[in-house]
């Protein structure tokens, strides 16, 4: 028997995929997730947009590039396996400016230094054979990507985990985390849980997991919340795919879109807006307590020095459908603030450094007999049987 006992703060899918990774390594070692919901895949992992993403955005070179790139691969490979609903039914990104076709181009060279094969360019008669209702100058196909069912990835994993010895424990919110000579003791609202290695993937709330174990908060987690509508029945025929806007290279967020969802219907966003509350899904949802703390982080006064004009025109959409209808439109002309029904949100846990910078990478601290996953934002869905991958390696080369 393996004297190494695993145990993952955190049941979302770089939790879940984590635990599933270091079961395949460590076959002998016991493996237990801590989740603080009665269910896995109750945050990010279950409030996204649901896409597969395959690296055409990331700086080469890094994690995200490289682990997008294989994570779409592993995950589609999953789905396959497992028969989960997925569809790769490609992308367009449209550029609607002459401005956003130069962006273009160089997303364009970014996603074939990244390795990605079939990148078509697109002149407006040759997308609208594929999306008749886009509008735009220009666009670039992707053939790559495509939609999945994170949800049911999530019930899987915790499922093999579970069949294979593992444990996923439900309602066991960690409170503390104490060190002793041979790892970490979690005390959880379930009980203690003895560890010879802790690995933290408490997504929203990482940054304050890792200072449990004394780890310094250099990086903390800023809330962004995205918000959602849906396009109505009739209306749906306007999308087929997935339609995306030339992203802003200052922000990791890629622009409100439309995705055609697994299970059918069509979602129009998200947005980006700072949230009051790290589980704020809804725009009245404030937590004082986090609201102080992030107040106090010198980070977020100098973000919101630097971006302004960002933070402000966010807001504004946030409220005014008439706003997020004019984003909607540049990518779709047709639609109208009618065509719109109100939709769900998803909260990103964006690590933001004290000089005010979006950490754009994926971001791992060690401390010891941890590790700690401190920035798994947007491709981490995609990507998370990579990371965890990627987390047995470094976990391996720790013990
Ligand atoms: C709006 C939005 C759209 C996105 N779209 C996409 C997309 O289309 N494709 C894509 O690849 N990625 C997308 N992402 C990013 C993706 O969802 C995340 O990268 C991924 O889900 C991160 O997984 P995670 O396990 O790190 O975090 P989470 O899913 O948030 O899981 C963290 C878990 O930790 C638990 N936890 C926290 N604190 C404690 C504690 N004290 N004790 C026990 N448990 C605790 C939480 O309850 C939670 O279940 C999107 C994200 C958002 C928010």
């Amino acid at each position: 028997m393996s004297q190494h006992r695993f145990v993952i703060v955190g049941g979302g899918l770089v939790g879940l995929g984590s635990a599933y990774r270091l079961q395949q390594a460590f076959p002998d070692a016991s493996v237990t997730v801590l989740e603080k919901e009665p269910g896995v895949c109750r945050h990010q992992s279950g409030h996204n947009s649901g896409v597969l993403h395959c690296g055409l955005y990331y700086k080469p070179g890094s994690l995200k590039a490289r682990m997008a790139v294989t994570g779409i691969r592993q995950m589609v490979a999953f789905c396959q396996e497992h028969d989960i609903p997925h569809d790769v039914c490609g992308k367009l990104v449209v550029a609607t400016t002459e401005e956003e076709v130069s962006r273009l181009k160089d997303l364009h060279q970014r996603g074939a230094q990244n390795g990605l094969e079939g990148l078509v360019w697109m002149d407006r008669a040759q997308f609208r054979e594929i999306e008749p209702h886009a509008g735009g100058i220009a666009a670039l196909r992707v053939p790559q990507e495509g939609i999945v069912d994170y949800p049911a990835v999530a019930d899987t994993l915790a499922r093999l985990i579970q069949s294979r010895n593992g444990r996923v424990v439900l309602n066991a919110k960690v409170t503390a985390l104490r060190q002793n000579p041979t790892g970490w003791v979690a005390e959880t609202t379930a009980g203690e849980f003895h560890s010879t290695f802790l690995i933290n993937c408490a997504g929203l709330h990482s940054d304050l997991i890792a200072q449990l174990t004394g780890q310094p908060r250099q990086v903390r987690i800023v809330p962004f919340r995205g918000e959602y509508y849906k396009l109505r029945r009739e209306r749906q025929n306007l999308v087929r795919h997935l339609i995306y806007p030339v992203p802003d290279p200052k922000f990791p967020f890629l622009g409100v879109h439309y995705t055609r969802m697994i299970h059918g219907g069509v979602e129009c966003g998200p947005n980006a807006v700072l949230a009051f509350r790290r589980e704020g899904y809804k725009k009245t949802d404030i937590n004082l307590p986090e609201l102080w703390d992030a107040l106090t982080f010198p980070g977020l006064w100098r973000f919101l020095a630097r971006y302004p004009r960002m933070c402000f025109d966010e807001m504004r959409r946030s409220f005014s459908k008439q706003l997020f209808c004019a984003s909607l439109q540049r990518l779709v002309p047709e639609i109208t603030i009618d065509d719109l029904e109100e939709g769900g949100a998803g909260v990103r846990a964006q690590a933001m450094n004290p000089s005010g910078d979006l950490v754009q990478d994926f971001h791992f601290v060690h401390g010891p007999h941890a590790l700690h996953v401190v920035n798994a934002p947007s491709p981490g869905a995609t990507s998370s049987l990579a990371i965890g991958q990627e987390i047995t390696s470094k976990v391996t080369a720790a013990l």
